[in-house]
């Protein structure tokens, strides 16, 4: 279910998890990537959602003047002198590519405010959507001030069929790394919960096509030391599946490895520090 509203604000200070960015962006709210989809996104235990009255997966708010708002926000910035400071996470409780944005491009539209902006810090786009593919134009017009992150947990299509079976394929996601690095822009692989996997193969396919890789789990990355996990059910779903070896606080540690051993330990980063090294 798609809402289309005008939002009072669009850039909110930042801190926690990402406290090295000023700014997050969410042109819009909630996810209509289906109700399967995601099941360890901590969005579902935000007031956000908690509050909404609705099924998490299946509504979605569009901030049809999020634009606008930037603009204005972009110049109060520039004249209090911290244009330059914006370090900006786009985005943190939605993901910016959305289905409506096929026809509302809110987030496009987003991005080439910020083309035109001028000499910001840094922009961070935060997705899992081959859509993001369609703006490799003005994300190449960002130069080196812009980074995509794009999200891909496993390298077993097995895997993403019973966990996340809304989203779309490996295979998919990492065409999308490999087009989106040859249109020459920092790309970052998100692996974000890392869910099973296959160490090396998984590492061989990612190096090639990203700038950079950051892992992260479900027990560092989710803002309570695995609380939030918990509470979506992320333990006894693996337990379910036979994964439970993957509950362990090392289980990420031979992806990281063979990452750091195929990229350099420069370009690979874990956890809240690896988001936050792009700062
Ligand atoms: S795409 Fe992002 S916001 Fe949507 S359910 Fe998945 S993790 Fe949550």
């Amino acid at each position: 279910m798609l809402e289309e509203i005008q939002a009072k604000s669009i850039l909110n200070a930042t801190g926690g998890f990402l406290a090295s960015y000023t700014h997050s962006l969410n042109a819009y709210q909630g996810c209509a990537f289906g109700k399967n989809s995601c099941p360890y996104c901590y969005v579902r235990a935000m007031p956000v959602q908690r509050y909404s009255g609705k099924v998490w997966g299946e509504w979605v708010k569009a901030k049809l003047n999020a634009p606008e708002l930037l603009r204005q926000d972009l110049e109060k910035t520039r004249r209090k002198g911290q244009f330059g400071k914006l370090k900006i996470f786009m985005s943190t409780a939605t993901d910016p590519y959305q289905g409506a944005e096929v026809r509302l491009q809110l987030t496009r539209k987003v991005l080439e405010v910020f083309a035109s902006a001028g000499e910001f810090g840094l922009l961070v786009v935060q997705t899992r959507s081959p859509l993001i593919e369609r703006d490799a134009d003005v994300l190449a017009r960002l130069g080196k001030r812009a980074w995509v992150s794009l999200t891909i947990e496993t390298n077993r299509e097995e895997i993403r069929r019973q966990i996340t079976p809304a989203s779309p394929s490996i295979e998919r996601r990492l065409a999308t790394l490999e087009k989106l690095t040859d249109a020459g822009l920092n790309v970052q692989a998100a692996i974000s919960p890392v869910l099973p996997c296959d160490a090396e193969e998984f590492a061989d396919l990612i190096a090639p096509r990203v700038s950079r890789a950051v892992v992260d789990t479900l027990i560092h990355g989710d803002g309570a030391n695995g609380g939030r996990s918990t509470e979506l059910g992320m333990p006894e779903l693996l337990r379910r599946l036979g994964y439970e070896h993957w509950l362990e606080e090392t289980a990420h540690l031979p992806l990281l490895e063979m990452l750091i051993r195929k990229m350099g330990v420069e370009r690979v980063g874990f956890s809240q520090e690896g988001f936050n090294l792009l700062c």
